[in-house]
């Protein structure tokens, strides 16, 4: 996407470190929540607009419980109101764990001489994506750590092999990337490979704190990593992930930078983030952190409610760092993608890696192990629909969450109907024959609910389809 001269008019912000703490924290300690204000906030939000800092500060603010209550509720109503019941389920898949940085949150630390350094070879990457298929994944996510060996020409490489990988019925669709910032030619080359969404996650963003975390290597440079999307972008990657480690610093304040980054790309790239992620810091090998801005369940919940509000039109990361239980209950307020059969170890998919498993500890603890069947089930049984659709990237519809909030149908049209197919396919291929029931009832009554919106006994052919063998058809 190109530089909007309409939009960043005063001057080009493109590139420029774009966080100013003492504006933030201006906002923060200056704005007295008002009863009525938070109502209409809410109710802009509503509207389908994004929500200004000092809007964001506002909510964030309201702390009476019938208020929180409220913003709660709104981000449950946004969330039924535009994007309906639908889920989309990824998994991560770690390449390598080398790392040069010193991050004081995780296992991967360089200092931590613990833990044993791998990277999967093409051997051992082609048997992790295969047992992911064989789970019926369709979405990845590739991680590495940040070292030379992870290099442009390397990630490139190996999401090209993923790709590659067919086993069975299955295939992956779609790869995302969470890796270092890259330069802009780096970005080129991985782009070049067919990448989905390129994640990166300024963990905090306090310029200041974000010094005392980061000790060594090359993570340590704040601006130049808070800089990393904007190189994506001027280097064509238009589906860009942002998000904080939350619990390092005080959570209204990476809400808010996490909404100042979002204006920023709006105003410089006319395209605002595909997905923003609110990661919880875990438990890892040799964690190094004091605890005291740890993130209540409370306050979780309540900052994934004003997150949605304040970008509505983005997708929302829960991942399984979370329970099952806080899952089931954050999931409400609008959060779009979660990952299902999550392990975080190197080389923890494949049964024939399991040696290779035991030798190396994961990135940090995760607190839902539950399989990717076990989550299609629950998810299932609560009537949401879970999806595994890659339609929109395919065929070259980019900034897809803009579309599904703001073309009036899209949803029901395409990504409710491509959910189904999806569905359809996980069911036969995949489900154990007590999901597969369950399955198929949630399937007849969705298809109810779209007559009028999409040829509905055309969806009913293309599922007679896929029984009869064929796969991968979207609208
Ligand atoms: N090395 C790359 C980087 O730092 O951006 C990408 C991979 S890193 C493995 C992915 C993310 O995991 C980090 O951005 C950080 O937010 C998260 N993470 C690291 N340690 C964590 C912990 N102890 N608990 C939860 N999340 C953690
Ligand atoms: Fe390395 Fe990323 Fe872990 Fe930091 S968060 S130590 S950069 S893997």
């Amino acid at each position: 996407m190109k530089f909007n001269p309409e939009k960043c008019r005063i001057k080009d912000e493109r590139m420029q470190p774009f966080i100013d703490a003492d504006e933030i924290w201006d906002l923060l300690h200056n704005t007295v929540p008002d009863r009525q204000k938070v109502k209409d906030i809410i109710a802009r939000s509503l509207d389908k607009n994004r929500l200004t800092l000092a809007e964001t500060a506002m909510l964030i603010n309201a702390t009476d419980t019938d208020l929180v209550e409220e913003i709660k509720e709104g981000a449950r109503e946004l969330k039924k109101r535009i994007y309906g019941n639908r889920i989309v389920l990824f998994a991560p898949l770690y390449i390598g764990n080398k790392c040069i940085n010193n991050c004081r949150y995780c296992g991967f630390r360089a200092s931590n001489k613990e833990a044993i350094r791998k990277t999967l070879s093409d051997e051992e990457i082609i048997s992790e994506v295969a047992a992911l298929e064989d789970n019926g994944h369709k979405r990845l996510i590739l991680v590495y750590g940040e070292h030379p060996e992870y290099d442009p020409d390397y990630i490139a490489h190996t999401v090209r092999l993923t790709y590659e990988v067919k086993k069975g019925r299955g295939e992956i669709r779609r790869v995302n990337i969470n890796a270092a910032p890259l330069e802009i030619e780096g970005f080129r080359k991985v782009k070049e490979s067919g990448i989905g969404t390129y994640q990166i996650f300024q963990e905090t963003y306090h310029p200041d704190v974000y010094k005392l975390y980061h000790l060594g290597g090359k993570k340590r440079d704040f601006a130049y990593r808070l800089t990393s999307l904007d190189r994506a972008q001027e280097a064509g990657i238009d589906d860009v992930g942002i998000g904080a480690l939350f619990g390092l610093y005080d959570w209204r304040f990476e809400v808010m930078g996490l909404v100042r980054h979002t204006n920023h790309l709006e105003a410089c790239y006319n395209v605002g983030p595909h997905t923003i992620s609110f990661p919880r810091i875990q438990d890892a090998s040799m964690l190094d952190f004091e605890g005291r801005y740890r993130v209540t369940d409370e306050d979780f919940a309540k900052l994934v409610a004003v997150l949605r509000l304040a970008v509505p039109y983005t997708g929302m990361i829960l991942t399984a760092r979370e329970s099952p239980a806080l899952r089931r209950e954050v999931m409400q307020y609008g959060v779009s993608q979660i990952d299902g059969g999550t392990k975080l170890e190197i080389g923890a998919y494949a049964e024939s890696l399991n040696e290779l498993q035991n030798l190396n500890k994961e990135q940090f603890m995760i607190n839902d192990s539950r399989s990717l069947n076990e989550i299609m089930d629950e998810l299932i049984s609560k009537e949401y629909l879970p999806s595994f659709c890659t339609a929109c990237y395919r065929l070259g519809r980019t900034g897809e969450h803009f579309m599904e909030f703001s073309v009036p149908g899209f949803i029901k049209r395409f990504c409710s109907s491509n959910a189904i197919l999806t569905l359809s396919e996980y069911l036969i291929d995949y489900a154990p024959p007590a999901t597969a029931e369950k399955g198929w009832k949630l399937i007849e009554g969705q298809l109810e609910q779209l007559r009028g919106f999409q040829d509905v006994d055309e969806i009913k052919r293309r599922i007679e389809r896929i029984k009869a063998g064929e796969r991968d058809l979207y609208f």
